[in-house]
């Protein structure tokens, strides 16, 4: 199944809204009480500060996922969707996921790809930061963290 093309300006046109709903009102701000993976992410080009929680289920299905930190609005936006998005993934759909998108925002070649690539959906928008190759790490940020949390690694995730 392929997506649906987007012309530049639709995906621009979509950045921007999302970018800038997200940025007013991050879903899943705050910390998480009973999360059971968590990790740091600081992105020193920007200032950009989160940490990310989950919640992670016996059977490694993340139940829940909030962060909190203060960053740019796409950072912050960049974390809601993806709290937003991986609630209800096993954890190795959320990390196939980071992979398939940092890789198109830093346009490098997916690890995988002569595999399946997981369908980005909306977050397809976040690749307008492409065209501002200085925040493409504020926009990646939120998805290191993620790896870092979900592997339990303590260090703080820096997207230098
Ligand atoms: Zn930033």
């Amino acid at each position: 199944m392929t997506e649906p093309r987007l012309s530049t300006d639709e995906l621009r046109q979509l950045y921007r809204e999302l970018i800038l709903d997200h940025a007013r009102q991050p879903r899943h701000f705050g910390a998480l009480g009973n999360a059971t993976h968590s990790a740091e992410g600081f992105n020193p080009l920007c200032g950009d500060k989160l940490r990310l929680y989950l919640r992670v289920s016996g059977d490694s299905e993340i139940a829940d996922a909030s962060f909190e930190g203060s960053g740019c609005a796409i950072s912050v936006a960049s974390a809601s969707l993806l709290t937003d998005t991986v609630i209800g993934m096993s954890s190795e759909q959320a990390l196939e996921l980071t992979d398939a998108l940092v890789c198109r925002l830093t346009g490098g070649r997916s690890a995988q790809s002569n595999a399946r690539e997981p369908e980005l959906g909306r977050l397809r928008a976040l690749e307008g930061v492409r065209e501002f190759p200085a925040r493409v790490k504020c926009a990646t940020l939120a998805w290191h963290a993620l790896r870092s949390a979900v592997a339990n690694d303590k260090s703080i995730a820096s997207t230098e």
